[in-house]
């Protein structure tokens, strides 16, 4: 399993997590415990949309 980058919705704080594609984990921010974390993008060329 790899490793991605989560930020915490919450407090900014950006941690590591493992990850799974279309397996959902509770994940928790390790700052402040919230469970709002969401995976950030590393696209690192072209940003075409926002969605
Ligand atoms: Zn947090």
């Amino acid at each position: 399993m790899e490793e991605k980058d989560f930020k915490c919705l919450r407090c900014g704080t950006i941690s590591k997590f493992p990850y799974e594609k279309g397996v959902m984990m509770e994940r928790q921010c390790l700052k402040c415990g919230s469970n709002s974390i969401r995976l950030v993008k590393e696209k690192k060329k072209e940003e075409k949309k926002k969605e």
